[in-house]
């Protein structure tokens, strides 16, 4: 059995692991000409997470570069503390950058898996037997499967299920991250200065201090944005933030030198099916929703559940995908319906940041929002999947 994975971001690689062990080969295709790099920190958390990467090979690995960080102050123009929220409530129990995660995902899967990289999809024809792929460089090849791991915005989506408007809603709100030269000396706890609808941020890479990152939330109406097109994405940014105070005009200067940033809208997926013959979705192109907070577990446990159930039936991708999408509906739907991250980063008006900040600084509040995502994160009973190879 050959399975074709679109997208080598988090999703992707972790399931060309997962389908390795099954002895399920795969051939993975990515649009960037290199793993990406940008994004910030990422978390997991839970034993569900945990056990599934344990599973995956990968654990003792992502504690090994853990940035031990995600503490984050909230502070007025003067940089008074407003509130601040600990460790865990952002970073989860193994908090990593989302690229070192990426990295590491990816080297693992190298023994089962090809990568093609500055490629891409371009048709999709099902037949009897396998799925005709038509790659965007030339070559066409016909594979057992294919899984559109391509993020929110995802190709295999709009090819197999239709365009990109009937499966993902604007939440409202852009976000942006990138990285630059600590040079003004950020300390690794977070520091975010809120206006309504705004939200800038900063602090110092845990694992390299002479580099900071940013992390920038604005709100904006629904535009076609070419998600390539860099400088567009820059123009938004410093459009959105002009005149804010506090650290931003400096922040915004150093877009000038930014080759490789993290832009998206806060969008939620929402995709009636996940599965159509032989062509399946995985991560946040079944279920994303920008910064939700859960992307990167959800990804992985759809991974190894999409993987492990093929095994259990065999390589009939049908029972496969049936048993898949009925497990991570109820797992993944129920995170993704509550999230909405624009609202919480970014409240709209003074009265609603208000009473953002007085929440956020009770601890009451902050520690049951701590047990409620780590609750969620856990909530899925994961079979012992068999470890017998399948064949095709
Ligand atoms: C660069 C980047 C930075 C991110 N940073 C953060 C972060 O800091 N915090 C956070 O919570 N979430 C972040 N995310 C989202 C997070 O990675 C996901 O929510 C989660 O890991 C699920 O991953 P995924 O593999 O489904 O999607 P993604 O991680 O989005 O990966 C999708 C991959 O598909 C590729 N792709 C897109 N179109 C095509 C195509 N036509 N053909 C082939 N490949 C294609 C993309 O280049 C990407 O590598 C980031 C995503 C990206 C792409």
């Amino acid at each position: 059995m050959r399975a074709l994975i679109s997208g080598a971001g988090v999703a992707g690689p972790a399931l060309a692991i997962a389908l390795g062990r099954h002895g399920i080969g795969a051939t993975v295709v990515e649009t960037a000409e290199k793993l990406r790099t940008s994004g910030f920190a990422v978390d997991f958390r839970g034993a569900t997470h945990k056990s599934v990467l344990t599973e995956l090979g990968v654990l003792d690995e992502l504690k090994a570069v853990q940035t031990h960080g995600g503490a984050m102050r909230s502070v007025d123009e003067h940089g008074r503390e407003i509130y601040r929220l600990p460790e865990e409530f952002a970073g989860g129990e193994v908090e990593v950058r989302r690229s070192d995660l990426s990295r590491i995902l990816y080297e693992r899967s190298l023994a089962d898996a090809e990568y093609r990289f500055g490629d891409s999809i371009a048709g999709l024809t099902e037949t009897a037997d396998g799925v005709r792929v038509d790659f965007a460089k030339g070559e066409s090849r016909t594979f057992d499967i294919v899984i559109g791991a391509d993020g929110l915005h995802s190709n295999v989506r709009r090819l197999a299920f239709g365009p990109e408007r009937d499966h993902v809603k604007h939440l409202g709100y852009y976000i942006a991250g990138w990285d630059l030269p600590n040079d003004r000396g950020y300390g690794t706890t977070a520091v975010q200065y809120n206006v309504p609808g705004r939200m800038a941020s900063v602090g110092a890479d845990f694992r390299d201090p002479g580099t900071a990152g940013t992390l920038f939330v604005f709100r904006g109406e629904r535009q076609d944005v070419d998600w390539r097109d860099l400088g567009r994405q820059k123009a938004m940014i410093t459009a959105a933030f002009a005149g804010m105070r506090w650290h931003v005009p400096y922040l915004l200067d150093t877009l000038r030198d930014v080759d490789e940033m993290y832009f998206d809208s806060i969008s939620r997926v929402r995709a009636p099916r996940w599965t159509r013959g032989r062509v399946a979705l995985l991560g946040d192109a079944a279920w994303g929703v920008t910064l939700g907070g859960m992307g990167v577990g959800t990804g992985v446990v759809g991974a190894y559940v999409l993987a492990g159930e093929l095994a259990l039936a065999k390589g009939d991708h049908r029972t496969a995908f049936a048993a898949y999408e009925r497990r991570m509906r109820s797992y993944a739907g129920r995170w993704q319906r509550g999230a909405s991250p624009g609202q919480f980063l970014a409240p709209s008006s003074a009265a609603l940041l208000w009473l953002r900040n007085t929440m956020f600084a009770t601890k009451t509040v902050q520690k049951m929002m701590v047990a409620g995502t780590t609750r969620l994160a856990a909530d899925i009973a994961l079979p012992a999947y068999p470890t017998e190879q399948v064949s095709g």
